[in-house]
């Protein structure tokens, strides 16, 4: 699923290609991608707008328009993808529009922008504005914002009764992490992801804190994650596959201490760590399996 970092990638490109286009046309193949909102409602809307800004929240790519913004999701396997052509010859040898390019913008100037998606979790939907979304509100502070601290961290962790895996999945707590870098947060920060919140300490809220801001950050550098999925709009895949500590490298040795990397469900999600290098310190010395 793209995280912050993919999400992120793609507000920037996409910025400096589609900004000041006007919307000509909209095609949508799978109404089920706007969730209860009316096709026609949606065109009528975005049909003639123009594209001010490319902006991001969390996971959530939003285009904002001289009336409205349009919420693009990814889901799990969503792809966007902007090109000059209608048919665009995608490096990869498939064609766009395919089967699985569900929704696309005709922009002015000759651009496509296509939102290709093969398991079909993507969302899009038309808001007159930002705030009405019951997502916005709910959602937690941005991980590379001001407004997110360390003390805040360690508050939202302690008195939340899950483990720490899912009280960093949880968007409500801090917006935009995902499975692949709250693992990698977790083992920079040398903090298991099995630690129960309550139990977690100043010191390590504090390296938490930063670890997650350094990994998004780092990750936002190279662009991105591509282990299945993710591309970027030029279907270009990103670098940070290759820089992952503990995500994907289940049986491996632990880049810090030599270790064999432990896969585990927590949290119901595929979880990564360094038993060793990851070692449950509660309360700052109490140990426990
Ligand atoms: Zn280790």
């Amino acid at each position: 699923m793209p995280e912050l970092p993919e999400v992120e990638t793609i507000r920037k490109s996409l910025s400096g290609r589609i900004c000041g286009r006007k919307i000509l046309n909209l095609k949508l193949t799978k109404p089920k991608l706007l969730r209860g909102q009316k096709v026609v409602e949606v065109k009528s809307r975005v049909i003639n707008s123009k594209i001010l800004a490319v902006d991001r929240r969390a996971k959530y790519l939003i285009l904002r328009l001289n009336k409205g913004i349009l919420v693009l999701h990814l889901g799990m396997t969503g792809q966007i993808f902007v090109a000059s052509e209608k048919k665009m010859e995608n490096r990869n040898a498939f064609k766009l529009p395919d089967k699985h390019t569900h929704f696309q913008l005709e922009l002015s100037g000759g651009k496509f922008l296509y939102f290709r998606d093969t398991r079909q979790f993507g969302r899009v939907r038309f808001l007159e504005n930002h705030e009405e979304h019951d997502y916005f509100k709910k959602l937690g502070p941005e991980p590379l914002g001001k407004q997110f601290k360390s003390d805040y961290l360690y508050q939202s962790i302690k008195k939340r009764k899950t483990v720490l895996k899912a009280v960093l999945l949880n968007q409500k707590v801090v917006a935009g992490l995902g499975n692949i870098y709250v693992d990698e947060a977790c083992h920079a920060a040398k903090v298991s992801p099995c630690l129960p919140g309550k139990r977690i300490n100043l010191r390590q809220a504090r390296s938490l804190y930063r670890a997650i801001r350094n990994v998004l950050q780092t990750a936002v550098k190279y662009r991105g994650t591509s282990i299945s999925d993710y591309r970027d709009p030029d279907n270009n895949q990103g670098g940070y596959q290759h820089r992952l500590r503990v995500y994907g490298r289940a049986g491996q040795k632990c880049k810090r201490c030599g270790s064999i990397i432990k896969k585990g469900v927590v949290a119901q999600r595929g979880t990564h760590w360094c038993a060793v290098c990851q070692k449950q310190i509660i309360g700052g010395n109490d140990e426990i399996k």
